[in-house]
């Protein structure tokens, strides 16, 4: 293999050490207590954060699980999504939601996205809706919010149930609103995430107090009360440690996700030649540019050791899991051609110049 003989240094696709060093005496603090108090499972932590998470997403309840998936997993199971369902969904993401839906027993339905936003094209969704269809389950992609206002008319219109999935999203509003405003909203702490947390952890969101009671009695082994179970559930709840690491950071999000924003509206500046996110209601968990010499930039960055992914290089439906006959041709077009570039609160602008002149010279 070639080696890369950049003259820069590394850039990797996000530095978690760097905004990990700038919270270090807090978050060491905050996981000694944990460790100190010996309560390790469904504790204070918990709790605590779940409150402080229901007052920063303005919503009723807040239930802490074991991961992103998970929240998915769970909300379609207390939402009573099952065999003979369909779910409508987007076939640009990565896999969880679609997968949870098959894990109910029900069908994934992929709806193809619109080209600028890379969002569930909301116009395509009413000639898919059936006699067996029971909810809409939009991503906002990347950071980026599906179109809620039509989602949210199509859902009242045809009685169905809206579960988000706001795993790459958390801080971020729609046309009019906070996202999360569906009967189940789901997030995921997953490292890289905008409120990452060291492992796996994930909730659900809801305004709901039945649905709520439901999650929390479906996420410890069908109950809520010790050695009483009603119900057939799982085990998935998010540790004290992780939660203790959330609540610091927490306070933090808004601050980052803006530090997000000023690196993205650099790139927009310094970028020619490539199709770049709207700049609109968008949170950049990843900043993801369009262009038809993906592969060449992707070649030209990787040589002067700057990461980049490609997310995702194979659309849903055309995943062999899902056995899928649709023809979708604005997410096969586009999977060709989507590239995302290092995005994270630290990364310098000097850092952006030097990608943006490596990229602008492949294009020009
Ligand atoms: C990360 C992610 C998930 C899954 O979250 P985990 O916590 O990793 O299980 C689901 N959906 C989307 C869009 C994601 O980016």
């Amino acid at each position: 293999m070639i080696q890369p003989c950049s003259k820069y240094a590394p850039i990797p696709m996000c530095d978690l050490q760097l905004s990990h060093d700038y919270l270090k005496a807090e978050i060491n603090h905050a996981i000694m207590q944990v460790v100190r108090s010996g309560n390790y499972i469904q504790g204070k932590q918990c709790r605590l954060f779940e409150i402080e998470m229901e007052k920063y997403l303005d919503i009723k309840h807040a239930i802490g699980v074991g991961s992103g998936t998970d929240a998915l997993f769970l909300s379609l199971l207390a939402a009573g999504v099952g065999p003979g369902d369909e779910v409508i969904t987007t076939s640009f993401s990565f896999i969880a939601a679609a997968e949870a839906i098959v894990r109910v027993g029900a069908t994934p339905i992929f709806i193809d996205i619109e080209p600028l936003t890379l969002n569930i094209n909301a116009s395509l969704i009413e000639r898919k809706i059936t006699q067996y269809t029971k909810a809409i389950l939009p991503v906002h992609i990347f950071g980026k919010s599906a179109s809620m206002v039509a989602i949210s008319n199509i859902c009242l219109d045809h009685n169905l149930l809206m579960i988000e999935d706001c795993a790459q999203a958390l801080g971020g509003r729609d046309e009019q609103n906070m996202l999360g405003r569906g009967d189940f909203n789901c997030y995921s702490f997953y490292p890289s995430k905008n409120l990452g947390c060291f492992g796996d952890g994930g909730m659900v969101t809801t305004n709901n107090d039945k649905s709520a009671e439901r999650i929390r009695i479906l996420k410890n082994h069908g109950s809520y009360q010790k050695n009483y179970h009603f119900d057939i559930g799982i085990n998935s709840r998010l540790d004290e440690i992780q939660a203790a690491i959330l609540r610091v950071k927490l306070n933090y999000l808004d601050q980052f996700n803006g530090l997000r924003s000023m690196v993205a509206l650099a790139y927009n500046d310094m970028l020619k030649g490539v199709i770049k996110p709207i700049n609109q209601d968008h949170v950049y968990n990843q900043y993801t540019i369009l262009s038809n010499k993906r592969d060449d930039i992707k070649k030209a960055l990787s040589y002067n050791n700057i990461a980049s992914a490609i997310h995702y290089p194979i659309p849903l439906h055309k995943q062999l899991v899902f056995n899928s006959k649709e023809k979708l041709p604005v997410v096969e077009q586009i999977v060709n051609e989507v590239l995302s570039l290092p995005i994270y609160p630290e990364l310098s602008l000097d850092k952006i110049e030097t990608i943006c002149n490596i990229i602008n010279e492949e294009v020009v």
